[in-house]
């Protein structure tokens, strides 16, 4: 099902949506930067805005339209929906006769996530896969996506720091949405809409539209088109995953190692980066203990720390094993790269270190060799 939208019908969408309870979670802006929270009105959009991003750097600049999604992606991503920063698995209480284990009540309200890049959705299989696709499931992410509706908006103006073409995760979503939304600026502002579930043709079904013209797919294509073509910089994954295994030892790590601060901030913000910490923390009464799940980072020395010490001592070691995991053992254990080419690693790193230039670096050296 098909159908063109006007800019108005996205109050539609939030208002239908909020009449089922639900919460809508979408980009806007806050403290300089487009960050995603709840909205109660399409409103709250970042209405006119782009994003202008370089390695280490990010800034929002007015438009000289009304575009509703005129940017690309900012330091947060859908993980924090889905793979929550901290969650509470378990509380032992205190009672009378000893120890009362205490289970917080699994999230059941649905949430529409309104606005998710092609590349996001792609990041969005990926932890399914690594979280809910083998053999023992995550709870409590399980239940969130199960309760997730998901409306993507193909780009139609990548940042400086996308490559998502090259991955092969952009600028088109291709599946595992309920809706998606390509947006048409020139001309007569308006949106091309396509369900991709029945539960998306139900909510596009209530929306005031016009029926799609094939003059509307053409220009709905040439948007994405035409930024796939604006793409500049890519990442070559035909042989990224031997490159990197054969070249373990290459002296480029000992030149990032010299930049890398360790400080954390590339895995946080990367949509598919999955490393969490259990720890238990006490009341201060004693009443009660908390068992917390929370994100953590193979960038930190205590993430490799077994008995002895952490194994990975220097930040070479840890550069490297984030690295080789995005584009090579990844690959190894769940059939699919840590990649989706988002840029985020690039624009959030504070000293600027590009995933994309150091693959390019240690492939440079190998083509020299042969
Ligand atoms: S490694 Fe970087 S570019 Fe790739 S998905 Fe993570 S944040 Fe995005
Ligand atoms: S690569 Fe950049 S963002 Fe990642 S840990 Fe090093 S300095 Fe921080």
């Amino acid at each position: 099902m098909r159908a063109v939208l006007a800019p108005e019908a996205l109050e539609a969408i939030v208002d239908v949506l909020r009449r089922r309870d639900w919460r809508v979670i979408a980009p806007t802006v806050r403290d300089k930067a487009i960050v995603y929270g709840e909205i109660a009105s399409a409103t709250e959009l970042p209405v006119g805005w782009k994003d202008v991003q370089g390695p280490g750097s990010y800034k929002l600049e007015r438009r000289d339209d009304e575009a509703r999604f005129g940017y690309a992606v900012g330091p947060q991503s859908w993980k924090r929906e889905l793979l929550a920063p901290s969650v509470r698995l378990l509380q032992i209480k205190r009672t009378n006769g000893g120890l009362e284990p205490v289970k917080d009540a699994a999230e059941t309200k649905r949430t529409a996530f309104f606005g998710v890049r092609p590349c996001e959705v792609a990041a969005i299989k990926i932890q399914d896969r690594v979280l809910i696709g083998g053999k023992y499931a995550d709870e409590d992410y399980l239940q969130r996506r199960e309760n997730s509706f998901v409306i993507a908006v193909n780009c139609g103006e990548p940042a400086a720091n996308c490559f998502c073409a090259s991955m092969g995760t952009g600028p088109k979503v291709e599946d595992g949405y309920d809706l998606v939304l390509t947006e048409i600026t020139g001309g007569t502002h308006h949106f091309v809409a396509e369900a991709g579930t029945d539960e998306g043709a139900e909510l596009l079904a209530e929306l005031p539209q016009q029926p799609a013209a094939d003059a509307d797919l053409t220009a709905a294509q040439t948007v994405t088109d035409a930024a796939r073509e604006k793409m500049g910089i890519t990442l070559d994954r035909s042989d990224v995953h031997d490159l990197l295994l054969a070249n373990l030892e290459h002296p480029r790590y000992d030149d990032v190692a010299s930049r890398c601060l360790a400080c954390t901030n590339c895995t946080l913000a990367c949509p598919t980066c999955f490393c969490t910490a259990v720890d238990d923390a006490n009341d201060l009464s004693g009443e009660a203990d908390d068992r917390l799940r929370s994100w953590d980072s193979c960038f930190t020395l205590q993430y490799s720390e077994m008995h002895g010490g952490g194994t990975r001592k220097e930040t070479k070691s840890r550069y490297r094993q984030w690295l080789t995991h995005k584009l090579s053992t990844w690959h190894d254990q769940f059939d699919t790269l840590g990649c989706v080419g988002c840029g985020r690693c690039i624009t959030w790193c504070p000293v600027g270190i590009d995933i994309r230039e150091e693959v390019a670096a240690i492939r440079a050296t190998q083509e020299a060799k042969s």
